[in-house]
């Protein structure tokens, strides 16, 4: 196996960043149809709809669900409007239908981010559904995106809870990171990790701290700041090269067994992801101060902490063995842990992580 990295072609950020794909349009043919939810098409600018643009501009609307149907319906859209480029604006799941349609047809895909709740943007997988809004698979495309454009006018109006699970979701980057490489574990680029993908993903972190609850106080006031800016390119950017490139491991894997228990659904994937973080770093016994400042960090940007922060307000011992044997299952990331992990171990776990994240509230309140 090698060492694998990937990267989106290029990345752009800042003010009016949308604003490239005028040119960008050019960069790969002639004609994009872009794939938008109905939220991110309040955001396509209006010079996109006149004479000139809008014959070289269609615009799909997303559905709502990454579901096969819906990515068959987008590829008739894309070969109706004979487009030599593909464009996901909106959120985690629009962009996913546009990557695997993109894909399939052999086009470039650009990626317009309208919040900063996820590392997907930059990566080069995308996740179906089924019709009924359960997990299926996980898809691999050939090529990462070839521009990610995030546009921090949109992303500083986005709602506050976006960005910090998407803190969540970068939270955990580092910690898997280095677990995959301690534990000689595949990446999601299918090697071993590089130089480039653990430092990022350390970097991911150590911007993560510093900036994160001065980026969440101005988003609330819809402020560009250096903050946002650094949290933005850490959500997005760092943790994307960050989680492809170094890897992942049990905050994902626990997450993914959360998902089985219907009380989390209204909780967004960030959040799952940083107390699966908790229980993790729990599970690997890692050292007292670590698990101190991951906890402190969560409370302190309002990142679940407890059981009771993601919905489950009854826990039994039947009820998180499920969350615990999904995440242990064959073929989990959690057995980038390292080896003999097993059900009990995560349902221990998560008890002792939920303990603690209650101890450290009351300790503090
Ligand atoms: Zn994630």
């Amino acid at each position: 196996m090698n060492n694998i990295a990937c990267f989106p072609g290029k990345y752009i950020q800042g003010k009016g960043a949308i604003l490239n794909l005028i040119d960008l349009i050019e960069v790969f043919g002639n004609k994009a149809i872009i794939l938008a939810s109905p939220t991110a098409k309040k955001f396509i600018p209006e010079q996109f709809f006149s004479t000139v643009l809008s014959e070289k501009i269609a615009v799909e609307t997303f559905g709502g669900e990454c579901t096969e149907q819906a990515i068959q319906h987008f590829i008739g859209a894309i070969q109706r409007a004979s487009a030599s480029l593909v464009v996901g604006m909106g959120g985690g799941k629009t962009i996913d239908t546009a990557k695997i349609a993109a894909d399939r047809l052999g086009l470039p895909v650009i990626i317009v981010p309208t919040i900063a709740s996820t590392d997907a943007p930059c990566s080069g997988c995308a996740v179906t559904y089924t019709p009924e809004g359960a997990f299926e698979k996980v898809h691999y495309q050939r090529l990462n995106p070839s521009v990610v454009l995030v546009d921090m006018d949109i992303i500083a109006k986005a709602p506050v809870r976006f960005l910090v699970a998407g803190i969540g979701d970068a939270l955990a980057t580092w910690f898997e990171a280095r677990s995959c490489a301690a534990n000689a574990a595949q990446n999601e680029c299918g090697g071993y990790s590089t130089l480039a993908g653990q430092n990022l993903a350390q970097l991911c972190y150590d911007v993560l701290l510093k900036y994160g609850v001065q980026a969440k106080a101005d988003n609330e006031a819809n402020l560009i700041s250096p903050a946002l800016s650094y949290i933005t390119e850490a959500n997005i950017l760092l943790s994307g090269i960050g989680f492809e490139s170094g890897g992942i491991a049990s905050a994902h894997a626990i997450h993914n067994g959360f998902t089985a228990l219907p009380e989390t659904h209204a909780y967004y994937h960030g959040e799952k992801v940083a107390f699966g973080l908790q229980a993790g770093l729990q599970m690997i016994n890692a050292p007292d101060q670590e698990i101190r400042e991951v906890v402190a960090f969560c409370h302190s940007v309002g990142l679940p902490i407890t059981l009771a922060d993601i919905g489950i307000d009854e826990v039994s011992w039947e009820k998180l063995m499920i969350v615990a044997r999904k995440s242990t299952e064959e073929g989990s990331t959690i057995h980038h842990e390292g080896n003999n992990i097993t059900a009990e171990k995560v349902y221990d776990a998560i008890i002792k992580a939920d303990t603690y994240g209650r101890q450290f509230a009351a300790s503090i309140d």
